[in-house]
């Protein structure tokens, strides 16, 4: 035979079951962005910076001119109120904004960034808090809101108990100090409790939930010498640079695979390669399998999904146990954000399924920073007895810190206190039944605002094309309902609410839906769909990256309107 089709057919044999390889796992990422990292982040870059004008802002959908002209006169009402309520706080605020680059960040994301001058300009929000009673927050100027923050979800049960937590800490540790390296004795207690609380074998002690997913991926690698790793489209685990893959990261992650969540071809995927070292699941997710995180940053057009299946999830969650059993991949469970929210047991116990790792960190240090892993003897050791040099090495210096330690306990007793269990009863129903009530309100007003909720994680979609629903976030504050950063997105309740504090917070809601209806931000003609809101976006980035101001063609309703590009 020609040796040249001899060494042909030798190299398709060998490419072949490469290319069949490559193609599979394409197959498992999931299509959107968030299931491309890489290119993700390439575009990113590609995006220059547009600023809508004041004569243009108000009706970028096409709205008639009296529509903007209300939108117009509400936002400056609004700005207004807000800065004349809380003048000591904006100054303190502001003032913070070119010393601490997270404020500034912050500050710059709470709205899309085609009208972040103009909000800017106008709606400044302070940052700065100084007291709270309950479930309220009150700012330098003395004005109370709901906190609908929930301290990124530490506050589970409510600001108070992780008041007491620390105090009781303090006294606790007093004697020994920030003693580091030794253990306070009341560590023994922590590790019991963990343990029977995750069913897992060890603990290990971090000082964030980034840290303690950074260590649990090392772990899993170093136990079954394998280098990828899995995360699921969208999920946040961190901002380590191994594991936060996508826009926000400048470098591209290595032997990391981002799939698609709740997909045959993931299972497919796993079931057949042997380079895989551990999968790990943010449970979050469940709200939006494959989705983004809800900020309002992102808001120019109605389209954020969210929708809960917990039977579905559940079942997403034992298949993947299956296949992770079958081909030994270590299944970790980041419960950072969710651990104790929806049962005492956990996510693990919500849901029925046995992780190999479980990641803690937020409520679990008792209002103090923690990251904590929870796992299996085999796969916690750090070290090879047969092999002296080969280490998987975890240090930090304030790890297991005396105060955090004793906070963690007065935590742990807590959750174990009769009372605290009780909270778990019907906590699910009590949940949802609010947001079926909320939601019919909101329905019987017309406002096309519709809640989600995970047990007591919300988040608001909106139901009608709209530019402008990124607004609503002021409206909420200006009702006195205090949100974090990213907005109505994530609204995250604390378990101690009365039925009589929510429903307060309920009218605020309803009453912020109103205003925001009555002032014409959600006016829509027949023909506004979300694909027209983001093709005319689109049509800006390109034209300001091209270096071509806009004209009339591009905004038919706008009028002299015109977005400025700063390419
Ligand atoms: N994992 C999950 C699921 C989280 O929600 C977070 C924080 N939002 C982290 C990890 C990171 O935790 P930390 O902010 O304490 O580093």
């Amino acid at each position: 035979m020609d040796p040249i089709w001899v060494a042909g057919a030798a190299t398709g044999a060998w490419l072949a079951p490469k290319l069949w390889r490559r193609i599979k796992l394409s197959r498992a990422k999931h299509r959107s962005l968030t299931g491309h990292p890489r290119t993700a982040v390439l575009l990113s870059r590609l995006v220059p910076q547009v600023t809508y004008d004041e004569s243009f802002a108000f009706g970028v959908d096409g709205a008639p001119n009296e529509v903007a002209a209300k939108r117009r006169e509400a936002f400056l009402r609004i700005a207004q109120s807000l800065r004349a309520r809380a003048p000591k706080t904006l100054e303190a605020s502001q003032s913070l904004e070119s010393g601490v680059s997270d404020v500034a960040f912050v500050n710059a994301y709470r709205v899309p960034f085609q009208f972040r001058e103009l909000v800017r300009r106008h709606l400044q929000v302070g940052s700065i808090v100084a007291e709270t009673d309950g479930p309220r927050v009150a700012d330098l100027d003395g004005n109370w809101a709901y906190d609908l923050g929930g301290s990124y979800g530490v506050n589970l049960f409510g600001i108070e108990v992780y008041k007491k937590c620390i105090d009781r800490a303090v006294e606790r540790a007093r004697d020994l100090g920030p003693i580091l390296g030794a253990y306070h004795p009341v560590i023994a207690d922590n590790v019991d409790r963990l343990k029977k609380i995750s069913g897992k074998d060890e603990v290990s002690f971090h000082m964030s939930g980034t840290e303690a997913v950074m260590q649990a991926v090392r772990l899993a690698r170093y136990h079954t010498g394998r280098p990828k790793a899995v995360r699921f489209a969208g999920a946040y685990h961190g901002w380590s640079d191994n594991l936060q893959a996508g826009v926000g990261n400048p470098r591209p992650v290595r032997d990391l695979f981002t799939l698609q969540e709740m997909s045959e071809r993931t299972l497919n995927l796993l079931a057949t390669r042997n380079d895989i070292a551990c999968v790990l699941v943010n449970p979050l997710q469940a709200m939006t399998p494959n989705g983004p995180p809800s900020g309002d940053s992102t808001l120019l057009a109605s389209d954020r999904k969210a929708r809960y299946d917990k039977a579905a999830y559940a079942d997403w969650l034992r298949r993947l146990r299956e296949v992770c059993t079958k081909k030994g991949i270590v299944l970790i469970l980041d419960e950072v954000f969710l651990g104790f929210r929806l049962a005492r047991g956990g996510v693990q116990e919500y849901f029925g399924v046995d992780a190999d790792i479980v990641t803690y960190g937020k409520t679990l240090g008792g209002g103090l920073p923690v990251g904590v892993v929870c796992g299996k003897r085999a796969f916690m050791k750090r070290y090879k007895d047969d092999k002296p040099a080969d280490i998987c090495f975890a240090r930090g210096t304030f790890n297991s810190h005396p105060y955090v330690m004793a906070a963690m306990n007065e935590f742990l007793r807590f959750l174990d206190e009769p009372e605290t269990q009780a909270t778990y009863d019907g906590l699910e129903e009590r949940w949802n039944d609010r947001a079926v009530k909320l939601n019919a309100k909101l329905e019987a007003m017309g406002a096309p605002v519709h809640l989600e909720n995970m047990v007591s994680v919300w988040t608001t979609l909106y139901t009608k094309p709209s530019a402008y629903n990124w607004m609503f976030q002021y409206y909420l504050r200006e009702q006195g309902l205090a949100l974090s950063w990213i907005g109505t997105g994530r609204m995250i309740f604390s378990h101690d609410l009365t039925d009589a504090d929510f429903e307060q917070i309920g009218q605020r809601y309803l009453a912020a839906a109103a205003a925001m209806k009555e002032d014409g931000w959600w006016w829509a003609d027949a023909e506004l769909t979300n694909k027209l809101l983001k093709r005319r976006v689109l049509k800006e980035l390109i034209r300001a990256k091209l270096g071509r101001s806009s004209d009339r063609d591009a905004h038919p309703a706008a009028g002299e309107a015109a977005p400025h590009g700063t390419a």
